[in-house]
């Protein structure tokens, strides 16, 4: 304990300057203040939460970016880091059915997190239990080594127990070289295939470019279940923006980075738009490609190296809409859809349409009988700024998708409606063509070799979705923990 005291009193000394304050800025922020470390954490937005992010209106409220949680142990941990029990703070509730896919057949599967429920879906449309089975027994050998190796060290350092000669005898590893030809050995039927063949889209990747590791985002989502937070899940960032507070950690907002201060190979500062701010140790939250411009060095990064974007439309209806919590609504032809997403660069001409719909679980978000519908649909990321009749287009192949299960959205029953297109995401998070993931991860070394935690420069860090381990709410939790451990063992 003594010991502890002393170190805290150590690190008290010591200044952490964190760039943005997306999920990943805030788990770290937190973690390192709980530690001692004295902490400041600059958003250039007038909200935390980066692409976690919601906005309120007429009754109606909505979650704009992330509507679904995995993995809630990461979330658990991050509270017990900090001496904090999450139940105190939020009300997690785990979705059954986890999501309804409508096919162009105009058949629909449940896909149940329970399994006796799960066999009679599949049974319905002819997939074999035993071939799901599969999935779970490839998926949790993928999980286990992910979980001893790359989700919780640094890029390419593994713990002494792992020897690359266990790795490279691991069972799957020659025969998941792609995700597409896995999902096809795996299973018979068209329908599984196609749900399958979604899932390395969740970080704006190709299936037939992503690894078969990948595997591991079904088998993590069907695990562990799918969840929502009660009240939405922006309640996650107000909550942590309270324990910040708590943490003395210094919260500026409206606040920009422009340059990282760097002399002799070493970090000296932030210089701002509201001034100047010395620092030894800097974390860049921000997506890793604004590294270049904050060190003034001139960027050469391919727009076809990135992940997808996405259009959204959140619309809050004067109606309650007949759809579950999470929908799917497939293209009626895949292969052209993904054939337009990554390799024709352009929004689909037959879009698949994920359809978030909270009310089904929380009348809290919505006035009565009324229904808060989040509509996203994959868009590729892009520099060109997207024009009023992009986003036209865009709105009318949707709305065409949607009238094929029966949802008409009739202007009259539109309350508020609010869009974001990849010009959207680029400005507001600062990303990459307004990729949502970062680098994709086509490819084992941009899957497995993402942007490291630390940069040559010393006292140089990165955290968050485009940094190791990568994308996606959990994943950034993880980042948080990596990267907070390497500033312990360094300062
Ligand atoms: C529409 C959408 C849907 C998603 N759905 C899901 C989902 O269902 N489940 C899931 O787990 N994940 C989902 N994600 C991904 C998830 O939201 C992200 O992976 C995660 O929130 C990223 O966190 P981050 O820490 O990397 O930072 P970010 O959220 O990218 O935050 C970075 C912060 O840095 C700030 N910043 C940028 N430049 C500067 C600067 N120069 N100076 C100061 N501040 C700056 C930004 O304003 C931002 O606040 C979704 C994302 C989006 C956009």
């Amino acid at each position: 304990m003594n010991g502890k005291i002393e170190n805290m009193a150590n690190r008290s000394n010591k200044k952490v300057v964190i760039i943005g304050a997306g999920l990943g800025g805030i788990s770290t922020a937190l973690r390192l203040s709980k530690i001692g470390y004295k902490v400041s954490i600059l958003e250039k937005n007038e909200s935390l939460g980066g692409k976690i992010t919601s906005f309120k209106s007429k009754g109606y409220k909505f979650d704009q970016g992330p509507s679904l949680i995995t993995l809630p142990k990461h979330f658990e941990e991050l509270f017990d880091d900090i001496d904090e029990n999450i139940n105190d703070h939020l009300e997690l509730i785990k979705l059954n059915p986890m999501c309804r896919y409508f096919f162009e057949d105009g058949s629909k599967i449940d896909y149940f997190s329970s399994l006796d429920l799960m066999k009679k879906e599949l049974d319905k449309i002819g997939e074999d239990f035993e071939n799901f089975y599969n999935f779970l027994s490839i998926g949790s050998k993928i999980y286990e080594l992910s979980e001893k190796t790359f989700l919780n060290f640094p890029v390419g350092k593994f713990p002494s127990n792992i020897k690359l000669n266990n790795l490279i005898k691991f069972p799957y590893l020659k025969s998941i070289r792609s995700y597409q030809s896995l999902v096809d050995k795996t299973f018979s039927t068209k329908k599984f295939k196609q749900i399958f063949e979604r899932y390395p889209t969740y970080v704006g990747s190709s299936p037939s470019n992503t690894p078969g590791m990948f595997f591991i985002i079904p088998y993590i989502e069907y695990a562990f279940g799918s969840w929502y937070i009660k009240g939405g899940i922006y309640k996650l960032i107000e909550s942590l923006e309270k324990l910040l507070i708590k943490n003395n950690v210094k919260i500026i907002k409206n606040c920009t980075v422009e340059k990282i201060e760097i002399s002799n190979n070493e970090v000296a500062g932030v210089k701002t738009s509201s001034g100047h701010i010395d620092a030894k140790i800097i974390i860049n939250n921000t997506d890793v490609s604004n590294l270049d411009d904050f060190k003034n060095k001139h960027s050469n990064q391919n727009i076809d190296n990135f992940s997808l974007s996405g259009f959204v439309i959140m619309l809050g209806l004067k109606k309650k809409i007949n759809l579950k919590h999470h929908n799917i609504i497939f293209s009626s032809d895949y292969k052209k859809e993904f054939n337009d997403l990554f390799k024709r660069k352009t929004f689909p001409d037959d879009p698949t349409i994920y359809v978030c719909n909270s009310t089904y679980t929380d009348k809290s978000v919505a006035p009565e009988n009324c229904s808060n519908l989040f509509i996203m649909a994959n868009s590729p990321a892009t520099h060109r700024a997207w024009t009023n009749d992009d986003t036209e287009y865009a709105k009318k192949k949707i709305f065409k998708n949607l009238q094929k299960i029966n949802i008409n959205i009739e202007k009259s029953i539109i309350e508020v409606e609010k869009i974001q297109t990849p010009t959207y995401f680029m400005s507001q998070h600062n990303s990459f063509g307004g990729s949502l993931y970062g680098k994709n991860s086509h490819g084992i070394i941009n899957s497995f070799l993402r942007h490291p935690n630390k940069e040559k420069i010393k006292g140089l860090y990165n955290v968050g979705g485009t940094t190791h381990p990568g994308g996606g709410t959990p994943t950034v939790i993880k980042s948080s923990k990596i990267t907070t451990n390497m500033i312990k063992n360094d300062y």
